[in-house]
């Protein structure tokens, strides 16, 4: 295993299951200090055990159990990473929903509440969170990825609120880089497809859904023409991948 993280400090959003517990574990792995995060406590362990249970030293792993919705839960975040480790290179804006209507409406004819739930968590925290971080960001010059998803792609219907979150994080991905470049900040962001994580469950959706929905995707090229659904570590490589060749370019050019 490479030490391509070593010395520098990361927070990973969403760090308390699938694809940011993945990208922890992996940045941990490769010698990163890392915050991880979450409202769920035993889930947030359960990420912490998994560090520590690859040697991993205790001190290079801080947990904050925090809502990410709310600024005061962000604040905690940034506050307490730079209080441990006294800077902040990596952020990666994972956490993300996807909510369904209550009662099973589809498309445009979804309530409201939904679109703000997932405006909420998916779009702006990732701002106000970005906010709080540019400083930090800008004395380590350092580096955000942010987590979108295919879904905001042009062929997004029935989840439309997601897709509408995930195409206005792309947009943000895009203004931000050019923003913040001039402070040798950079600012890129993955699209996975379909990946096997919590989210189905987030999703209220039985193992045994969640299986078959799997089975029916993975057998329809269409869908995915690699025919298998992706695994949180497979993201997990690429999010260290563009971070780690990000850093090279920034080096080479001076930033
Ligand atoms: P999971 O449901 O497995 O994990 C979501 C993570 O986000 C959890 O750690 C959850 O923590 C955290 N989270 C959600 N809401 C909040 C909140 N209000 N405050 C703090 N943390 C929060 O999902 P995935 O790993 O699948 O998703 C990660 C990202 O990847 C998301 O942005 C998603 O949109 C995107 N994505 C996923 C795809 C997939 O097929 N799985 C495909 C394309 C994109 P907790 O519950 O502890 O609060």
């Amino acid at each position: 295993m490479s030490n391509r993280f070593s010395g520098k400090v990361a927070i990973v959003t969403g760090s308390s299951n699938g694809i940011g517990r993945a990208t922890a574990f992996l940045f941990a792995q490769e010698g990163a200090k890392v915050t991880i995060t979450g409202r769920n406590t035993q889930r947030l362990e359960e990420t912490k055990h998994e560090i520590l249970k690859a040697g991993i030293p205790e001190q290079h792993v801080l947990a904050i159990a925090t809502d990410l919705a709310t600024e005061k839960g962000q604040d905690k975040l940034i506050n307490e990473t730079i209080k441990k480790f006294g800077r902040l290179d990596i952020l990666v804006n994972n956490a993300g929903a996807l909510f369904h209507d209550a009662q099973g409406r589809n498309g445009i004819a979804q309530d409201i509440s939904v679109y703000d739930r997932t405006m909420e968590i998916n779009m702006r925290s990732v701002v106000t969170l970005t906010q709080k971080a540019k400083k930090y960001l800008i004395e380590a010059k350092g580096e955000i990825l942010n987590v979108s998803s295919m879904a905001a792609g042009p062929q997004s219907v029935s989840v439309i609120y997601y897709a509408m979150s995930k195409a206005a994080l792309d947009q943000f991905t895009r203004s931000a880089a050019i923003d913040l470049i001039q402070h040798g900040v950079r600012v890129n962001s993955v699209s996975p497809g379909v990946v096997a994580t919590g989210a189905g469950e987030a999703m209220g959706m039985t193992p045994e859904m969640e299986q078959k929905y799997f089975n029916f995707v993975e057998s329809h090229k269409d869908c995915i023409p690699c025919g298998s659904v992706g695994r949180p570590i497979d993201i997990a490589h690429i999010i260290a991948f563009l971070i780690v060749n990000c850093l090279l370019i920034s080096l080479d050019k001076r930033l």
